[in-house]
């Protein structure tokens, strides 16, 4: 018997079949989801720390659902993540960040993007391919285009991975670690990489100016990344005493609520008006 839950999905009585339907359930309305042009990407600003310019957005995935609302990632990424499906999902959120970078251009503002790779779409020998044929369908530089990858997907195989990251930096695109700090424990990865930023995680950012622990994980990882020549972003700062205490810091840029959340494309242009890199 089928019931609902909270955020009004079917569920079902028996927990072991009710994991396994609503898996499939998901994964076949996500097929439609890409087919119907139901995913829609909102952006985040990423700002200089010091002036509060914008530098680059970072293209965050949600589901316009016919029945249930504007779906946030949580609900269907993980899914996705587990089945090939993640292959073209991942596909559609590039092809939308290039035709919106190609649509602010044409308005006059050089938007450099970010995207964020699964971990089964970086294991994927045809990636780079893909990545370089829609840049050049939409005459992007790759150095407009950022990959957010996560300290997890590249530690499975990281040979494997090597060898797509070092083709990916060949097109000029820039490659970042997401999460920083909550994945694996080695940092062995840091000196082979093709790597150009560190995004700090949210956990150490948002109280770093009131815990003398964050801040000293957060000074760690500036001068990690200053030895090893990577940019450094911090993600999730909530207050202007956060921002504050990274500026302090040393720490260049900075993404968080603080400064604004993700929000549609038609809205960035207006945000961003004198903040605008020239
Ligand atoms: P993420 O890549 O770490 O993205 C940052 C998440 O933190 C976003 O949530 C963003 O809205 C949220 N955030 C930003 N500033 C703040 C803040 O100041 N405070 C707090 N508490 N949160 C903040 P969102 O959009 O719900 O995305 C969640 C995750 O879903 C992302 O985490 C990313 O791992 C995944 N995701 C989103 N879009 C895509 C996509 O296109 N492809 C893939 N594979 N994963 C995606
Ligand atoms: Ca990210
Ligand atoms: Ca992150
Ligand atoms: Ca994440």
């Amino acid at each position: 018997t089928a019931k609902r839950s909270r955020s009004g999905t079917a569920i079902y009585d028996a927990e072991t079949d009710s994991h396994r339907s609503e898996q499939l359930g998901v994964i076949g309305e996500l097929n439609r989801a890409i087919a119907e042009d139901e995913l829609v990407l909102h952006y985040q600003p990423k700002v200089a720390t010091g002036t509060g310019e914008l530098v680059g957005v970072e293209a965050l995935v949600r589901w316009q659902h016919p029945d249930r609302g504007l779906l946030p990632p949580s609900e269907f990424i993980p899914q996705a993540e587990d089945d090939e499906i993640i292959v073209a999902l991942t596909d559609a959120v590039l092809e939308m960040a290039l035709v919106q970078h190609r649509s602010w251009r044409e308005a006059g503002a050089e938007l450099p993007v970010a995207v964020n790779i699964a971990a089964g779409g970086l294991y994927d020998n045809a990636f780079p391919d893909r990545v370089a044929a829609a840049l050049a369908r939409h005459a992007v530089p790759g150095a407009m285009l950022t990959l957010e990858i996560t300290e997890t997907s590249i530690i499975s195989d990281p040979a494997e991975v090597q060898a797509i990251l070092d083709r990916l930096r060949d097109l000029g695109v820039k490659l970042s670690i997401d999460d920083f700090g909550t994945g694996y424990s080695s940092m062995a990865y840091l000196q082979t990489m093709p790597l150009t930023e560190l995004k700090i995680d949210r956990r150490f950012i948002r109280s770093v100016h009131e815990s003398a622990s964050d801040e000293a994980i957060v000074r760690a990882i500036l001068q990690l990344a200053a030895a090893l020549n990577l940019k450094v972003v911090a993600e999730g700062v909530e207050s202007a005493a956060a921002l504050a205490v990274l500026e302090t810091m040393g720490c260049s840029y900075a993404q968080g609520y603080h400064m604004s959340r993700p929000m549609p494309a038609d809205e960035v242009l207006p945000w961003a008006a004198g903040r605008i890199r020239v």
